[in-house]
This record gives C-alpha cells, sequence and structure tokens, in this order.
C-alpha cells in the first residue's frame, strides 16, 4: 500500500503517495497510479473502460487520459511489459516491467526486489503473501520515486522508478521495503491508518538493519532525530483523530517503539513487535484481508502474550499527550554520536537491534 501525505483513499482501495515518512508528497503522484494501469497487463483492458483509477484527482485524470491516447499510438509489440516470475521465501513474485527498461537496468532492478524481498521475507519468518504482482514503471534518470500498494481488484504494488537507479542508490532506498512491509498487515480503517504507516515505517529500517542494509547507530539515531515529528500538536485529538502527516508516519511508528520497548520490558526480552508481527502473519493477518483494528492487535498481542498493544491503542487513540522521549531515548541509550551500553534499557535496545 502507499505511503504518503495525502491519502486519496483508504486502505481498502489502495492509496497513493509520493511521500511516506522522509519525503513529501509531488503533485503528479496520483497520475502514476494511472499510468501504471497503462501498462499492466492483468488491467490494462479494466482501465481502457476507466481511465480514472478511484485514487486519481480530476488533474490526474486529464493527464492519464492524454497518456492513453499516446498509449493508443505505441506500436504493439512496444506496449508489451517484460514479466519475470520471482520466488521469494514463502512466495511467488510476479515482477512486471514497463516495456522502457534495457536488460541492463531490468537487471539491476531485479536484484533490488530481490534483496528486499528476501530482507522483508527474513524479518516476518516468510514473505508476507504467497503471490503477488509488483509493477515497476520506469521513468528517465535515477531514484525509486513512490510506490503503492493495492489490495484491490488483485494484490499489486507498483513503483516508479528511474530507469538509470544506480546499485548503491538501490542499496539505500526506503520505499520498496516499507511497501513490502505493508503486505504483513491486515488492510485497517481509514482512520487507523496510523498503524499501517507506523508498521511500515518503524519495521523498514528493523528489516533492513537486519538485512544488512543499514548499522544499527544510523538507524536509532535517525529514529532519534525522526520520532519527534510523531508528537502531538496543538489541537491534536489522539491518533485515530489526527491524520497528519507526522501522526499518521511518525505518531504511528513512535507508537509501535513503545509497544516493542514495552513488550521487551515485560518479558521475555526476546518477544517484541518483531514476533507479534510474525503471530500476527501466522493467524491470517496480512494485506489481503481488512480487519477491525481491535482484533489486528488482540491477534498480535496474543503472539506475544500479554495485551501491550491494545492497552497501548486504548491510552492513544483519544489522548493528546506528548511522550517523553529525551526520557525513553536516555534510558534505551541512544545518544546522537553513539549507543550507550551502560543504559537502564540498553538490553532492550539491543534485543531490538545491535
Ligand atoms: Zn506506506
Amino acid at each position: 500500500m502507499a505511503h504518503s501525505r495525502r491519502s486519496r483513499a483508504g486502505h481498502g482501495a489502495g492509496h497513493w503517495s509520493a511521500a511516506g515518512p522522509y519525503q513529501r508528497a509531488q503533485p503528479w503522484s496520483g497520475i502514476c497510479a494511472t499510468l501504471g494501469r497503462v501498462f499492466s497487463v492483468r488491467h490494462r483492458k479494466q482501465v481502457a473502460r476507466a481511465p480514472h483509477a478511484t485514487t486519481c484527482s480530476r488533474r490526474d485524470c486529464l493527464v492519464a487520459a492524454a497518456a492513453l491516447s499516446l498509449a493508443a499510438i505505441v506500436r504493439a509489440d512496444e506496449e508489451q511489459p517484460v514479466i519475470i516470475d520471482l520466488p521469494v521465501a514463502g512466495g511467488q513474485i510476479e515482477l512486471q516491467f514497463t516495456p522502457d527498461f534495457s536488460d541492463a537496468q531490468r537487471e539491476r532492478a531485479r536484484r533490488w526486489v530481490t534483496s528486499g524481498a528476501e530482507a522483508v521475507a527474513g524479518f516476518f519468518g516468510r514473505f508476507p503473501v504467497p503471490q503477488l504482482e509488483l509493477l515497476l514503471q520506469g521513468v528517465e534518470g535515477e531514484g525509486v520515486i513512490s510506490g503503492a500498494t493495492f489490495g484491490e481488484p488483485t494484490l499489486h504494488l507498483r513503483v516508479r522508478l528511474g530507469r538509470d537507479t544506480t546499485a548503491a542508490a538501490y542499496r539505500d532506498d526506503w520505499v520498496l521495503v516499507h511497501e513490502l512491509v505493508h503486505l504483513a498487515v491486515p488492510r485497517v480503517p481509514p482512520a487507523q491508518r496510523w498503524l499501517h504507516e507506523g508498521i511500515a515505517t518503524y519495521v523498514g529500517p528493523l528489516v533492513r538493519w537486519r538485512a544488512g542494509l543499514l548499522e544499527a547507530p544510523q538507524m536509532w539515531q535517525g529514529w532519534m532525530r525522526q520520532m519527534p515529528r510523531g508528537q502531538p500538536e496543538a489541537g491534536d485529538r489522539g491518533l485515530d483523530h489526527t491524520p497528519t502527516w507526522g501522526r499518521v508516519y511518525w505518531g504511528g511508528a513512535l507508537f509501535c517503539l513503545l509497544a516493542d520497548v514495552r513488550m521487551r520490558q515485560r518479558g521475555p526480552i526476546g518477544r517484541g513487535l518483531q514476533q507479534a508481527l510474525q503471530g500476527l502473519q501466522r493467524a491470517g493477518g496480512d494485506y489481503r484481508v481488512a480487519w477491525p483494528l481491535q482484533r489486528t492487535l488482540a491477534l498480535a498481542d496474543a503472539a506475544v502474550g500479554g495485551t501491550t498493544l491494545t492497552d497501548l491503542y486504548d491510552e492513544l487513540k483519544d489522548s493528546a499527550s506528548p511522550t517523553d522521549l529525551a526520557s525513553l531515548w536516555r534510558e534505551l541509550g541512544v545518544e546522537d554520536d553513539r549507543l550507550r551500553d551502560d543504559a537502564p534499557l540498553a538490553p532492550v535496545r539491543r534485543a531490538i537491534a545491535t
């Protein structure tokens, strides 16, 4: 599913963004959904009937209509996407490329998808869903631009990326792992989108750390810089009622960090959010289903014993009280330039990521 500053639809329809936790939204983000459909094998006919995807704005639709006219004059063989079947632990990805990638560009992108998918499978114990269509839409230049995950009509993920993205830039990318983590969580009602984005924002770096793509100090210090964005501001009415960018992404991530710490403090220390999410997955909770938040939290809690997630949700859903982050970092031993092992909660920090 998508990470975005301004979602145009709830998880039921999938939603788009170019933003996510680290970027600002770009005004043309919604276009990608429609353009993606132009090239998507499974959805091309459907788009021809209804060029405006449900997630598009009026302006997007105009651009999409122009794209469709262009598509009509492209020769049929140039329109064909290239499809590669990619097995990953516990699942299968149908990787679709728009026709504009060279063999070398496709190979670099394929390696990036394989490494991201394996990293996510490593964190959850297996790839979160048995089958996924992943469309890579090439644009000129370098860099992974945006991603979105959709639960309907079939489970699919679209990523817009520069065809000339280098191996180093692929290695630094957070977008793909973020989107793949969304697959491991049931869709939630729109008011609780913060949980979905929070899990993807918090778990994404952990997945990358575990796969050797991110150093632990870099991850913790990144959180120390970013988590304040999730604190309530004036007029806040709690997580369920304040759908601002900061609260959705970083308020949700802070919820996850607090839950992870509390679970491990309660013990056993080796059982935290990762194990809770693995249990949720075993119970059938992934992006293919839409569940009430309480059910998702209760099943994740049950996997590790206790009611940490449910209790924390009750505490924060309607409340605007800020978290004492300075104390939290001090107790965890996270400082600007180092991680301290003599801090009281250093064992908890190490259990999360060493
Ligand atoms: Zn997201």
